[in-house]
């Protein structure tokens, strides 16, 4: 059987007829395919004359496509939806602070859910168990009634210095922690969208984004916010169609009056300001016109920063553009604007890179006391294809080298548990503000 349209010289795939493949041959397929190709490619001298037409490469964003959504399919088995992790008896105690004898105590007088016996002796907890147990032993970490969302974007804008990682493995934290977390993903890349297991291109519709706040049909997020496969985490997604946002806010700065193009997400999110205790926004790698709204609708950034001279050159120059916007938008109009937090992480940290402990000295110098007192190591954890697509708190421990696995989990942990220290301090904050403190 063969699928495939394929010329003698030149081997084809055809996206369209993969998708009527049943999901293991169709993997069987690709990797056949993809195996001709490669031949093909390595013993064929390329042509001198190797133009590329526009058909060539709608050919080509086809292919990519379709590779996607089978590499999906291959890596989230059996339906190519994410699952949540489950939890020992052990990792329970540990995020409640209680001892082991204390949590048996706790299950043994049964008014918290007492999880799974999984083969007759060992207890699991499922994430909704789990966060309940949170949320009765650390209540005095949630959200005081009286008080919002603590909103904290994660920016900087370079490409690959773990933002996304960053934002994610935040809001499994926290939520793990007991805490409700809203992610809103401002990057038309939607990268925090396909971490979450949906796929831009295919599962999420202009609808579902911020564009329809962007264009002003919609004055709150509230339309657009999805459940998503971990309980306590809700997401607005994004596609590529929010790169239409870049049009359409300068447009309406020019046409309405009284609009303030920097403000739009700042006021969409306030109805989720009370229902959420922390919300998280992922932006671009670029100080876009999105980035703009997410930083001004932030209690609370964070900046990772892999410590080498070029991240760190360009996290500067981040700042200055930030500087000069800040002030035409909120100081010249006679407003203000202060964050409850500026931290910067220290990311992808390679401790055989002999030139990072320099470049940390530098980040030391410039940021501060800004810089949050963990690193994340630069870890082979993600460097395998299938942990790409979940974070330290989505990987099974067992199928990974233990000791790195430990090392990106702990410094991890201590970034959610510096974080959720300065949420309580924000939200002290606010109550003295309302008690006229
Ligand atoms: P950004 O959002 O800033 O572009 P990402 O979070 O997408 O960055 O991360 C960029 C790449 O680095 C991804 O391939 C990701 O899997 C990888 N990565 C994330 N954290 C680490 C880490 N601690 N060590 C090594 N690679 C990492
Ligand atoms: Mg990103």
């Amino acid at each position: 059987m063969d699928n495939f349209k394929e010329s003698p010289e030149k081997p084809v795939l055809q996206s369209k007829t993969l998708s009527f493949l049943s999901k293991k041959t169709h993997n069987t397929l690709l990797q056949q395919k993809a195996a001709s190709i490669w031949k093909y490619h390595m013993t064929n001298k390329r042509k001198l004359d190797s133009r590329v037409t526009l058909e060539d490469l709608i050919l080509a964003s086809n292919r990519v496509s379709a590779v996607i959504e089978s590499v999906r399919g291959t890596m989230l088995a059996p339906d190519a939806r994410k699952r949540p992790p489950s939890f020992t008896t052990n990792q329970v105690a540990a995020i409640c602070g209680l001892e082991k004898a204390q949590m048996d105590y706790r299950i043994k007088k049964g008014e918290l859910p007492v999880g799974n016996m999984e083969s007759g002796f060992r207890r699991r907890f499922s994430l909704e168990e789990t966060r309940t147990w949170a949320q009765t032993e650390r209540h005095k970490y949630m959200r005081p009634k009286d008080a919002e969302a603590i909103t904290i974007a994660i920016a900087n804008f370079k490409g690959g210095v773990t933002k996304t990682t960053t934002a994610v493995t935040l809001a499994q934290g926290l939520s793990l922690r007991g805490h409700k977390v809203l992610v809103i993903d401002t990057d038309p890349q939607g990268s925090m969208t396909t971490l979450f297991g949906l796929l831009p291109d295919v599962d999420v519709t202009d609808e579902q984004t911020i564009l329809s706040l962007c264009y002003g049909s919609e004055l709150s997020i509230d339309y657009a916010i999805t459940p998503t496969y971990w309980s306590g985490i809700d997401i607005v997604p994004a596609n590529l169609a929010l790169y239409s946002a870049e049009f359409a806010l300068p447009s309406r700065q020019k046409s309405e009056s009284n609009f303030e193009f920097w403000n739009v997400l700042n006021h969409g999110i306030d109805t989720a300001r009370t229902i959420y205790d922390v919300i998280i926004l992922d932006t671009s790698p670029s100080l876009s016109y999105l980035t703009i709204n997410a930083l001004l609708a932030s209690d609370g950034l964070i900046m990772p920063l892999p410590p080498s001279t070029l991240d760190f050159t360009s996290s500067g120059q981040f700042w200055n553009l930030f500087n000069d916007l800040a002030a035409n938008l909120v100081t010249n109009r006679g407003k203000s604007k202060s964050f409850d937090f500026v931290d910067v992480l220290l990311a992808r940290v390679d401790s055989n890179d002999a030139s990072s402990s320099v470049v940390r000295e530098w980040i030391t110098a410039g940021y501060a006391n800004m810089v949050l007192p963990v690193e994340i190591p630069k870890t082979a954890l993600t460097a395998s294809a299938s942990a790409e697509f979940g974070t330290v708190y989505d990987t099974d421990p067992s199928t990974i080298n233990a000791r790195t696995y430990r090392r990106a989990f702990d410094a991890y942990e201590r970034v959610v548990e510096l974080v959720e220290e300065q949420i309580l301090t924000a939200w002290k904050r606010q109550r003295g503000e309302q008690h006229g403190a």
